[in-house]
């Protein structure tokens, strides 16, 4: 007799579980490379993570994502990489034998959706980041990583941009925010990690006409999917990379580590998930 053999599955660990494109990315990758597998919503409060963590096999699951308010407990729950270290909380978890391990994608997503959109990007000498909470963190990580030779941290609250330059070291320099308008004319990169412009938020009042002609502006803000300041980007006929293209990107590895396949970031799946978002 044989015994029967389940699909694969991971989760996604939220609370409240609010509305997530990550089913529908990982569903299209099954479907597309033919995996019988699955991706499924688990709501799971405060109280109950840890136990859920520590039992994520025995409820099924060879892998999740983990998303607020649980990102930074994660880390604590399992044995992190240096990326969800460095940044301070975790959003995939898989099994290594039988250790459970933890990881931050968006780091990779940040780089590669800057690769996929404005190839060359890294040639830039200065880039100026907005924001200091755990994006900003991802960014700066993969910005060092990819050698960027300085990299100004403006933040609302200055102790946090301090505090972030602190973590990474020379490269990095905290400026006040009053001061982005004259850290502007250096930037080859511009790069939006505070919730400014997403949709129910107060808008980004900047400026960026000061921006050399070759610069590159991201926003890791993907509702409204073109944000005021990626809309004025273009329109100054500079290169973009939108925040959707970072949370596509960031899914390919979770889906590699769970099923064995590094799946594509394709026109088709972006599409599939602007249509999503067109209608929250
Ligand atoms: P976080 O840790 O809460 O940090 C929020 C940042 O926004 C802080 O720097 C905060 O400044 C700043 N901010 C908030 N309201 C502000 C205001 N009115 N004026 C000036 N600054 C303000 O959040 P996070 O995890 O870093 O996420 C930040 C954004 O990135 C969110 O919009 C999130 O959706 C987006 N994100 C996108 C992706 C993607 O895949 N596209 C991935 C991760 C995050 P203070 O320190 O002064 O409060």
């Amino acid at each position: 007799m044989t015994a029967s053999v389940k699909p694969r599955a991971a989760c996604l660990i939220g609370w409240p579980a609010a509305h997530s494109r990550s089913p529908l990315i990982h569903h299209y990758w099954l479907r597309k490379l033919g995996i019988e597998g699955g991706y499924n919503i688990e709501a799971v409060p405060p109280e109950g993570f840890a136990g859920f963590v520590q039992r994520l096999a025995a409820h099924g699951f060879v892998g999740a994502n983990v998303t607020l308010p649980h990102k930074e407990r994660a880390l604590a729950l399992t044995l992190p990489d240096e990326r969800a270290r460095a940044v301070g909380a975790a959003n995939t978890l898989w099994y290594e034998a039988s250790t459970l391990r933890s990881t931050n994608t968006d780091i990779e997503g940040f780089i590669n959706n800057l690769d996929a959109s404005a190839n060359g990007w890294d040639a830039v000498e200065d880039a100026l980041v907005l924001g200091a909470g755990g994006a900003s963190r991802a960014v700066v990580f993969g910005l060092l990583e990819r050698g960027i030779k300085r990299i100004h941290v403006a933040n609302r609250t200055a102790e946090r941009a301090h505090t972030l330059a602190q973590q990474f070291g020379d490269t990095v320099h905290p400026i006040a925010w009053a001061a982005i308008g004259e850290a502007l004319p250096q930037a080859g990169l511009l790069v939006n990690t505070t919730s400014l412009g997403m949709h129910g938020q107060p808008a980004l009042e900047l400026a960026i006409g000061a921006l050399p002609s070759q610069a590159i502006v991201a926003d890791l803000v993907y509702v409204p999917l073109e944000t005021p300041l990626l809309a004025a980007a273009r329109a100054q006929g500079l290169r973009t990379a939108d925040g959707l293209g970072m949370l596509l990107h960031q899914a390919v590895r979770g889906f590699e580590l769970w099923f064995g396949h590094r799946p594509e970031v394709t026109p088709e799946l972006r599409a599939l998930v602007e249509a999503d978002l067109g209608h929250p």
